[in-house]
């Protein structure tokens, strides 16, 4: 199949470059010249593991190609995947549709054939049936059919969650657009049995939207219930193990920490309130859920000042891993950022270290002081606090680390060190719902 990807964010760049690795032929657009000129060297846009390989191998062979000309790279193909971003607008949390409806217009307006146009974006329902009516005004003649497709794969996972996810979902009204999906993801389905759901459009749009909420309920309950086990003295680990190996519960997302972030949740879980709000249907454990991941980031700062005695004025403190999860760069909605926020209105000088988020995180806490490493973070620092947990950071020389701040204090926001094991290090240390330590 011939496939266009309008789009090479995270999204548009690892589908393109996923769907080449299964054989099909794939342009990649963007109109951020500044990425094609990158990808054009080779040079990736943005951090993902695997990526530079699988997209070297496949320009290698002929199968992936980049362009900003959209009009040139549409030319020939079966389908265009719509993968542009769609930002909360500002007031009211409604999606940002701009991007979508200007993206499927030029995409329709420059097709010389019949193909279809696949919304792999993240949009409200209903949005298809506005695409349809773009396209029936700008070219009512060619053919075009229109198709949800929503993308369930996580940043930092996924190349392996696009070639191998548990679930692929198409929502598609017409025999012909079900037949051009069924044959894009033919390899896939062979190869790992993985399911292809086929649904109506809107039933499509809604489930994206229903997933990534149910996964924002069940961090935020495992992080009120860990509030809890701090108050009452268990363990929200255990408690976590404990409920998750219950199969209708699962163990996955239950691990308590700075609150959900990123590119997706914070977004989503908004645009679906404004979609319930405007359908009078409104979806009230969402509602709390967004108001307590909204309390609980900021929260974290007061936790740490709390651990540091209570005034941090003139303080430092140095923070490992700023972006929302390991293994991106991506700082949209960070829990961090609330976190800095918090702790230099209390007057501290923070001073921090990430892997690769530094880029982004810079223009985004323009008082932080950025760090080559952990330790020089920890350089006379009066506490040591963890935010993203890392795989770097898993395994501290905490003795080293001990000598190297100003106080052995560490606030693990994530729970990767045993209190036990922080304590024969020299330090003392508050974990995210754990029993008080004497
Ligand atoms: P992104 O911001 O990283 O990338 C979007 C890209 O689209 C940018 O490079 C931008 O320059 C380009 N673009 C915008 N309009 C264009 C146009 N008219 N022509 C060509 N290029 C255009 O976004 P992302 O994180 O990849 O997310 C894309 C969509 O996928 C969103 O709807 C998001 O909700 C959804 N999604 C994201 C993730 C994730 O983990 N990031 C996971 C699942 C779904």
């Amino acid at each position: 199949m011939r496939i266009t990807m309008i789009g090479t964010g995270y999204v548009g760049l690892v589908s393109g470059a996923c769907f080449a690795d299964f054989g099909h032929t794939v342009v990649c657009v963007d109109k951020d010249s500044g990425k094609i000129d990158r990808l054009h060297q080779n040079i990736m846009p943005i951090y993902e593991p695997g990526l530079d390989a699988l997209v070297a191998s496949n320009v290698k062979a002929g199968r992936l190609s980049f362009t900003t000309d959209l009009a040139e790279g549409v030319k020939d193909a079966d389908a265009v995947f719509i993968a542009v971003g769609t930002p909360s607008r500002r007031g009211d949390g409604h999606a940002d549709l701009s991007y979508v409806f200007a993206a499927a217009e030029e995409v329709a307006r420059a097709l010389t054939k019949p193909a279809v146009i696949v919304t792999k974006s993240t949009v409200p329902v209903g949005t298809g049936d506005e695409v349809e009516r773009i396209i029936a005004e700008v070219a009512p003649d060619k053919g075009i059919k229109v198709v949800s497709n929503p993308e369930f794969l996580r940043e930092g996972a996924a190349i392996e969650d696009f070639k191998r996810p548990d679930r692929v979902v198409v929502g598609a009204e017409d025999e012909q657009a079900v037949q051009v999906m069924s044959e894009i993801y033919r390899p896939l389905s062979l190869n790992q049995a993985a399911p292809v759901l086929f649904v109506g459009r809107r039933t499509s749009e809604l489930i994206k939207y229903a997933a990534n909420a149910f996964l924002a309920v069940k961090i935020t309950f495992i992080n009120e219930i860990s509030d809890l086990c701090e108050q009452v003295g268990a363990d929200v680990q255990q408690v976590a193990r404990g409920i998750g190996m219950d199969k209708r519960i699962g163990s996955k997302f239950l691990h308590a920490g700075p609150g959900y972030g990123g590119s997706c949740f914070p977004k989503d879980t908004l645009a679906l309130l404004k979609t319930a709000a405007d359908n009078d249907t409104p979806v009230r454990i969402v509602e709390a859920t967004v108001q307590v991941n909204e309390a609980r980031k900021r929260a974290m700062g007061r936790k740490i000042i709390k651990a540091m005695g209570g005034d941090v004025r003139g303080k430092k403190v140095a923070l490992l891993g700023l972006t929302f999860k390991p293994n991106t760069d991506d700082m949209r909605d960070a829990p961090s950022i609330s976190i800095v926020q918090a702790l230099e209105d209390a007057g501290a000088k923070v001073h921090a270290y990430d892997p690769e988020g530094e880029e982004q995180a810079r223009p985004l806490m323009p008082n932080v002081e950025f760090c080559t490493g952990p330790y020089q973070a920890a350089e006379n620092a009066d506490a040591l606090v963890i935010v993203t947990e890392w795989d770097e950071f898993r395994a501290l020389d905490l003795k080293r680390m001990a000598r190297t701040l100003n106080q052995p204090l560490l606030v693990d926001l994530r729970n990767i060190y045993p209190a036990q094991f922080a304590q024969d290090a020299g330090f003392t240390i508050v974990s995210v719902g754990k029993p008080a330590i004497d």
